[in-house]
């Protein structure tokens, strides 16, 4: 390994990192990170210092680092066969069995998956899937898409879009034309804190229709929406959210994709937050559960209803004009085939359930009485908490005084890493698994001590 400084000057002379401030970091303004190993759910860095990972990197490695079982599956694949393509009927026995093991653990009403590999590609994927569909149906005006603000999709043109955070938008000219935003079912920034969680989800609704009424049912291809909002600020929906709003979506003949990047393969307690919410999707959007992150790979799973009309339209116009040189790439499908076997082999989705309801209510106990603590809410094991300059109203505080940062910081200082995420002062964590109740414990103690240290 090379010395730090060296390490240090290459990175900031030649890496473009994503989600950074190229301007500080190119300066030394802004500190970098050189992560050398990890185990369980700690990584290490090369200055030695070991952290306990309370957001799986970006709640993708759901088993926890450093497993053998999946690191010697990717070795034995990329030694007997690296690559192949999937073109044309082309497979392997690691995709053709990934694939079988994704449909076991989908809702029964889905028929096929698709591999790429990212969150983002496969929601591209998707938004072409839903147009192909509308113009086999002969509907070649319904094509819009409707998602929410503070939805969190993938950064790409179509899915930059779809992301409902301001700083994916501000300077690349996105939101793309064909994409409208709604409400957030967000309750606790409900516009007006009279209403009870029933008026709430009536208001989303009505937001909703009203959104179609002015658009024209005739022009809305789909709706796209992950069970719980995940970077916006992990927000679990209000009871009976999912119901009411499929049942306008059934009405006006609009398609469900549910966006299982960070939900599917077990982050809820449940195999999909689909089956955990009662969601019918058309199309479901897989990702880092899928390898845990040990391989870059992704999925769209197609629902009978509409695979039928992609059949249809490849008797009606040849093959299917879609794919990528990597799709289904054996080196990724042979790490989803081990990593979903462990899930299964080590419980870790009824472990996620358990451990993550003791770390909410242990988040709760730490901090719901804190003055600057507006809420503590989760779900599975994911968990948040709202920081508040005051509790009444609520009032926010000014972004620019990046408190969730600063709290992120000091909980960083203590060895804990949790992500302040993009849009309002919310402390994220969404760890491994793995995760045991003392490693619950120390989030949380920890978690109080950096609030405290930063405000009081
Ligand atoms: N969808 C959701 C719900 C996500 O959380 C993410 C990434 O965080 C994506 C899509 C995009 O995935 P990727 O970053 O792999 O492109």
């Amino acid at each position: 390994m090379l010395k730090n400084d060296r390490l240090d000057q290459w990175d900031r002379e030649n890496f473009f990192h994503p989600s950074t401030h190229l301007a500080q970091f190119a300066r030394g303004e802004a500190p970098n990170r050189i992560v050398t190993g990890g185990h369980g759910c700690h990584i290490e860095d090369r200055d030695g210092k070991r952290l306990l990972d309370g957001f799986a990197g970006l709640y993708c490695v759901n088993v926890g680092y450093g497993r053998p079982e999946i690191a010697e599956a990717i070795a034995t694949q990329a030694k007997e066969l690296a690559y192949y393509h999937a073109y044309v009927g082309h497979g392997t026995e690691a995709s053709i069995t990934l694939s079988k093991m994704v449909l076991d653990r989908a809702p029964d009403h889905m028929s096929k998956v698709y591999f790429g590999l990212s969150g983002s590609d496969a929601n591209e994927t998707n938004i072409k899937l839903v147009w192909y569909y509308n113009n086999i149906l002969g509907r070649p005006e319904k094509k819009k898409i409707i998602s929410r603000w503070r939805g969190y999709h993938g950064s790409g043109l179509m899915t930059g879009s779809l992301t409902g955070l301001e700083l994916f938008h501000k300077k690349f000219d996105l939101p793309l034309a064909q994409v409208l935003h709604t409400e957030a079912p967000y309750f606790y920034r409900r516009p007006d804190p009279a209403m009870d969680e029933a008026a709430f989800v009536a208001h989303c609704v009505s937001e909703l229709e009203a959104l179609i009424d002015r658009e024209g049912a005739d022009t809305i291809a789909a709706f796209i929406g992950e069970p719980v909002l995940g970077t916006g600020g992990i927000v679990p929906p209000p009871a009976g959210y999912w119901d009411a709003i499929q049942e306008v979506l059934a009405k006006h003949d609009i398609l469900l994709i549910a966006d299982e990047v960070v939900t599917g393969f077990g982050r809820l307690g449940s195999m999909m937050g689909s089956t955990h919410y009662g969601l019918k999707p058309d199309l479901i959007t897989i990702a880092k559960g899928l390898t845990s992150a040990y391989a870059p790979l992704s999925g769209s799973i197609v629902s009978d209803k509409m695979w039928k009309v992609l059949e249809q339209g490849t008797d009606e116009n040849g093959p299917i004009g879609h794919g990528w040189t990597y799709s289904a790439h054996p080196v990724g499908a042979a790490a989803g085939v081990a990593n979903l076997q462990l899930i299964d082999d080590l419980n870790l989705v009824q472990n996620a359930g358990e451990v993550g309801a003791y770390l909410n209510a242990a988040m709760t106990d730490a901090l719901a009485g804190h003055a600057h603590v507006g809420e503590v809410r989760g779900e599975g094991l994911l968990c948040a908490v709202e920081l508040v300059k005051g509790r009444e109203g609520p009032a926010f505080f000014d972004p620019a005084d990046k408190v969730g940062a600063k709290v992120a910081g000091a909980l960083m200082e203590r060895g804990v890493i949790g992500r302040a995420m993009p849009q309002g002062d919310i402390l994220g964590f969404a760890p491994p698994f793995c995760l045991t109740r003392a490693e619950a414990d120390e989030i949380a103690g920890k978690t109080a001590q950096a609030v405290a240290e930063v405000l009081g």
